[in-house]
């Protein structure tokens, strides 16, 4: 008999194609999962046809189609197109928004046969930390109801950690597949900015956003992502060329760099022990482990903020109460459409990002603020890109450590400093994963972080087998 919970992906599509598990047996089987643990508020809508199209992904199976995700149900972030479906970004805004296309990785998934369960929760407009800024309310973390999932993914790592599905898509601006991949034990990955195409996701800083994936292991977190990348015509920033490094390839002897900067900045932190356990462990494993610099990483989490808030600016623009979105029922004037629609229709944290956004790209600060988180970027780009000369991988925490308590972190700044550890991957392009690790002094779990170079997450798989390992021991 099949342990669907613990069973891979490939697995459970090879029992699809052999015809002993039925696509449709596996959408009712987390159908009901999704409703035993509504109170969890991982899932803001199972989509209607689901079940339907999983009795017709049945029948062509049957008739002989074969495809990597056959009749796999998976749930996607509330800020990903799917054709006649709803995304609503978790915002009153867009609460109404039927997608007229589906987004890239929404074809990629079908194509391999893939049924789209629902939609998942998520921070408004992916703005947030904790799932806690959510128009339909708060996810809880999916190992203790007191605490925060995570975000801006939360309900995705939710979803997945409480097997509400096999695998779930969220994105990351600033760690947000990371973070609560992280928070609920499961992994995250970001893929080199380029890597997977953007187009259909709704934008929140465009320089920034990837497609990540959440999964229980190493394997499902492999498939899914070699099925979404790939270049696409309508998202120009997208890459053209294949990848040199083969995903296959074997790396032996990593070689890793831990920042100098970074020691200093957990002294005292939860993670601390676990980070120097897990150094100890893979020098064991004959890892090479040498010091690098990384000078400006200090100054990465405001240097995101104001990119971060000046793209979102810009982006969010387009939400005016004219278009798609929600409009306030007591405007007189096209002037009054625009203001109260948009006060109406954002919630807090938005309001103050669009805010922050106008002030660092108004003419009087432009210079003070955005000129010179640019060229701060183009330092941290640099300074990792000499790191990576000498070493495979970087290795930082993902958190600080085990997630915090829901309505803990009300001051939006205390909220900002948890990416201190994720942003920068975000700020470089480059690709990184969160691999579950250890469990802290309130039983949870937390996990680390490795960055690879430009398109090398090959070797970002390759690190995560070997954590995954010496986690379950
Ligand atoms: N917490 C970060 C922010 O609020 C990252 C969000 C994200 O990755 N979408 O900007």
């Amino acid at each position: 008999m099949l342990d669907i919970l613990n069973e891979s992906i490939e697995n459970l599509v090879s029992s699809i194609q052999s015809g002993s598990l039925k696509s449709v047996d596996l959408v009712d089987f987390y159908i009901d999962r999704i409703n035993k643990f509504k109170e969890y508020n991982a899932v803001i809508e199972i989509f209607d046809d689901a079940r339907d199209l999983a009795l017709e992904m049945d029948k062509k199976i049957a008739n002989g189609f074969k495809g990597k995700l056959a009749g796999i149900p998976i749930i996607i972030k509330d800020n990903i197109l799917y054709e006649n479906h709803k995304a609503s970004c978790a915002s009153k805004m867009l609460e109404n928004f039927v997608s007229p296309f589906n987004a890239t990785v929404v074809d990629k998934l079908l194509k391999e046969g893939a049924i789209i369960l629902g939609r998942a929760n998520m921070d408004e407009f992916a703005m947030g930390s904790s799932t806690e800024t959510s128009f339909y309310g708060k996810t809880l973390n999916a190992l203790d109801k007191s605490r925060v999932p995570g975000g801006s993914s939360g309900g995705s790592a939710v979803a997945v950690a409480l097997n509400l599905c096999p695998v779930a898509l969220g994105t990351d601006t600033g760690g947000s597949v990371r973070q609560p991949a992280s928070f609920n034990g499961i992994i995250g990955l970001k893929p080199s900015y380029g890597r997977v195409s953007r187009y259909g996701i709704v934008a929140y800083g465009s320089s920034l956003d990837q497609v990540g994936v959440l999964a229980k292991n190493t394997d499902d977190t492999k498939l899914i992502f070699n099925i979404i990348s790939g270049h696409s015509e309508n998202d120009m920033t997208s890459i053209k060329n294949e990848v040199k490094d083969s995903l296959d390839s074997v790396i032996e002897n990593l070689k890793i760099g831990v920042p100098v900067e970074i020691k200093e900045m957990i002294k005292g932190m939860p993670c601390e022990n676990a980070f120097y356990t897990l150094i100890d462990q893979l020098k064991n494993l004959n890892c090479e482990i040498v010091d690098v610099s990384l000078p400006n990483i200090k100054l990465v989490l405001p240097t995101y903020y104001i990119i971060a808030t000046a793209e979102a600016t810009s982006n969010l623009a387009r939400f005016d109460g004219v278009k798609y979105t929600y409009r306030s029922k007591d405007s007189k004037s096209l002037e009054e459409v625009y203001l109260k629609s948009r006060s109406e229709g954002f919630g807090e944290e938005v309001k103050r990002r669009i805010m922050l956004g106008n002030y660092v790209l108004s003419s009087g600060y432009y210079d003070a603020y955005y000129k010179k988180a640019k060229s701060l970027q183009n330092e941290l780009k640099n300074e990792f890109k000499s790191a990576l000369k000498n070493v495979d991988l970087i290795l930082l925490p993902t958190t600080k450590g085990e997630a915090y308590k829901l309505g803990e972190k009300t001051n939006p700044i205390d909220s900002y400093r948890e990416d201190i550890f994720t942003v920068s991957a975000n700020i470089t392009s480059l690709p990184a994963i969160s691999v579950p690790y250890m469990k802290g002094e309130h039983n949870m779990p937390f996990g680390m972080q490795f960055i690879a170079n430009y398109f090398e997450e090959n070797k970002l798989f390759k690190i995560s087998e070997i954590v995954e390992k010496l986690a379950k021991n």
